[in-house]
């Protein structure tokens, strides 16, 4: 019997940790149970991750596991396995691994077993007693009848509005006892399956790509680049049925639920299934229902965003990532996993089809799919009656400008609105103004914690760091010389809004951004409003331009899109490509055509007349041969550390320290230390250091062997550092 247990903790530490087994629990203790052990001067819990019979620590300094709170593993194999590696992958610590996988609840020590329903009966004493007793209580004599003719599920108790008074009652007598019995998951799907509605006939490109997944058994990973509007989301559903008849289980990741309620519509229309949807609205009760729905089988399909990856499935049938080449699917806090690529990972370790889906392929899939690692299909013609778009670019240099709306932009929108069709303007900044300026001598007003303007948001009388948080009323005065003649600089959502209810008082105008859908529901109500057609003009950020169809918008304007032609992110070229690509995307889904409008001061910006002219596709294929060429990722493979401390110094010695520690010939590269390009953020200086190889397999050695070495430096406890694999952001 083992006498000892490693265990994983939710802790940044890069190890386990040793505990003993008391007595009773070592023959129950078994690998991937959680156990609850001291740590400190807290309690946490943690996985076993291996049973030894001798322990290196000293006798005195070794605790006991406290609790073993599960009788079999709680993940399954595949996704134990999932967490090892991609702990290893992502240079974390097991635990912390763990602690993405599991729900909050698990982590705090929820059941994993099924769910289970408490019902009441009769105790052996209470089958003895006489209801005649209860003569003067008619509320006890009620429940007590009831329960003469048997059981009464607690659901049914409450729902009969029997009285809890009269139950408390009988428990005090001692006549009534609790049952607790599992409820077994209702599989009833498995067995026979329900179309809801009559699927479209696939086009012949469609038709080639279900039938080209579907022809091949195990694991293969396939890139689905289908422009907006080719019915890509016509082949999941087609996969999604071969796979329920099946009788296995499919999850299906994207980016945002709350961007994506049409979607989600889609796949309840079509299937008659148990769903389980999982976001972060969840309480983490609701969480924990979904995560044991797909474990037991009972969900046949599983959609959610990034997090979601890690749900258990009892009979795995297939993965699919909608919009793969959103940003959102890579984690920003913690640690920094790609759902996308764990998502291939899992499929191959469950040995199921994954499928990554996109009108505009990010460069590491597309070069995956180039390179003959993934399966590449294409979809090439808008799916249904749609039409292909007019695209054109107003040059706005010296034009005068309404709220950052040229004239021939106006005139444009007028013609669509007065023909009865719907405007949706793009400007990629929320607030009332990006910044608030000082007329008299030229101070801008720039948060106190950060390297950043504040925004104004006239609505609320706030200017707001959108950094850090930061806000305060607007001031009257300047903070550098005191004059009142304050005024906002650059145009937001906010104050577009309000020039367009000036500019076009009979059509309504509505707003989709992160200030006016912060409430819950809001978001999906202003999308029904647009529509029922209660808009006319829609008006907003990157929201905007997520996976909705709407029919009746004519028109795209985007406002202004020169901030990310410049940007210092060398991913910033793919990024606008794939934002305008999918803004553009919104004009003309159904019959009517459309047309696209781009303002630029940069009209001869040779990036975007490739965007233009070309298309996403083959200007994403230029892309990559050009990060190809500067040994950038994903031709390269990078690891961005990143420090920030109160005073600059302290970080700079980190990261000196760091660069000192990794190898630096032909096949290596370091940049830095450098400042981040926001050099400070919420008071603390910002420094980074690049780390590139030029072979993923390199760079696994050297973290293998390095890492606890950089953990160890003295530096290291001077500062706050992280480490981000395969970094999406350089900020
Ligand atoms: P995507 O996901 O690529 O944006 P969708 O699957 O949403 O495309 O399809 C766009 C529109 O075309 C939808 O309204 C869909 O119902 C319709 N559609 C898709 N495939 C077909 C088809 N084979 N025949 C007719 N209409 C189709
Ligand atoms: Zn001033
Ligand atoms: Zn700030």
């Amino acid at each position: 019997m083992p006498t000892f247990v490693e265990v994983a903790l939710p802790v940044p530490l890069r190890q386990s940790f040793s505990y003993r087994l008391p007595e009773p629990l070592a023959d129950r203790a078994l690998i991937g149970a959680r156990v609850k052990v001291p740590f400190g001067r807290q309690q946490l819990i943690g996985l076993i991750v291996a049973l030894t019979d001798s322990c290196a620590l000293a006798e005195t300094q070794i605790k006991n596991v406290i609790e073993l709170l599960d009788d079999s593993p709680v993940l399954p194999d595949s996704l134990y396995k999932l967490t090892l590696w991609s702990a290893r992958y992502y240079l974390c610590s097991q635990g912390q691994m763990l602690t993405q996988a599991l729900p909050v609840a698990l982590r705090k020590g929820a059941d994993a077993a099924p769910k289970s329903r408490q019902s009441l009966t009769l105790s052996p004493a209470g089958n003895e007693a006489d209801a005649a007793v209860l003569k003067r209580a008619p509320a006890q004599k009620k429940l007590f009848e009831r329960l003469q003719q048997g059981p009464l599920s607690l659901d049914e108790f409450s729902a009969m509005e029997f009285s809890k008074a009269a139950l408390k009652a009988l428990e005090d007598k001692g006549w009534i006892a609790r049952l607790e019995e599992t409820i077994a998951p209702d599989l009833g799907w498995r067995s026979e399956l329900t179309l809801d509605e009559t699927p479209h006939r696939l086009n012949q490109e469609q038709a080639v790509a279900v039938a080209s997944i579907s022809a091949r058994e195990g694991f293969h990973c396939t890139l689905l680049e289908g422009i907006t509007g080719s019915g890509k989301t016509e082949v999941y559903l087609a996969l999604l049925e071969q796979v329920l008849k099946a009788g296995k289980q499919a999850l299906i990741l994207v980016p945002e639920i709350g961007l994506t309620p049409q979607t989600i519509d889609r796949f309840r229309r079509r299937f008659r299934v148990p769903l389980a949807v999982i976001h972060s609205n969840l309480t983490d009760n609701q969480r924990l229902d979904a995560w044991r729905a797909g474990r037991s089988g009972e969900a046949a399909i599983i959609i959610g965003t990034r997090s979601a990856l890690f749900t258990p499935m009892a009979w795995p049938g297939i993965i699919i990532l909608d919009e793969e080449h959103d940003a959102s699917f890579k984690q920003q806090e913690g640690v920094g996993y790609h759902a996308r690529d764990l998502a291939v990972m899992r499929g191959h370790l469950e040995n199921i089809p994954v499928l990554l889906g996109s009108a505009t392929p990010s460069l590491e899939s597309l070069q995956n799919a180039l390179a003959g690692r993934y399966h590449h299909l294409q979809l090439g013609e808008r799916a249904g009656a749609a039409k292909k778009v007019r695209q054109g670019i107003i040059d706005i240099r010296h034009q005068p400008l309404k709220a950052g709306m040229s004239q021939p932009l106006l005139n444009e929108m007028r013609q669509h609105l007065e023909a009865g069709n719907q405007v949706l303007l793009f400007l990629n900044r929320r607030g009332f103004a990006p910044a608030l300026l000082c007329h008299e001598c030229g101070h801008l007003h720039e948060c106190d914690r950060c390297d950043a303007f504040f925004t104004v948001h006239q609505s609320l009388g706030e200017i707001r760091c959108h950094h850090c948080g930061n806000q305060y009323a607007i001031p009257r005065q300047c903070h550098q010389c005191g004059s009142t003649m304050l005024m906002g600089q650059g145009i937001g959502t906010e104050q577009l809004e309000q020039a367009l209810k000036q500019e076009f008082p009979r059509f309504p105008v509505v707003r989709i951004d992160r200030d006016t859908t912060r409430l819950k529901g809001s978001l999906e109500s202003h999308l029904q409003a647009i529509q029922r057609g209660d808009f006319k003009i829609l008006v907003g950020t990157q929201m905007l331009a997520k996976g909705h169809h709407f029919p009746d918008v004519t028109l795209v304007g985007l406002l202004d899109v020169d901030g990310a032609l410049f940007s210092a992110d060398f991913r910033a070229p793919e990024r606008f490509g794939q934002l305008y690509t999918q803004v553009a995307g919104r004009a003309g889904r159904a019959a009517k055509p459309g047309t696209v409008l781009l303002q630029t001061h940069q009209s001869d910006n040779p990036l975007l007349r490739d965007l233009l002219h070309r298309g996403y596709g083959e200007f994403a294929r230029s892309q990559l041969a050009e990060r190809q060429q500067a040994a950038l990722p994903p031709a390269w493979h990078m690891v961005l550390f990143r420090a920030e401390a109160h005073r600059a110094e302290d970080a700079d010695a980190f990261l000196a320290a760091v660069a000192a520690l990794l190898p630096n010939e032909k096949d290596f590269e370091i940049i830095g230390p450098l400042p981040a390009p926001m050099d400070r953020k919420a008071g603390k200086h910002r420094r980074q250091l690049i780390f590139q190889a030029r072979h993923r397999q390199g760079l696994q050695q050297v973290f293998d062997t390095r890492l606890s070495e950089i953990e160890a430096l003295p530096e290291a406890k001077r500062c706050r550092w992280t480490l981000d694999r395969d970094p999406q952001d350089l900020l």
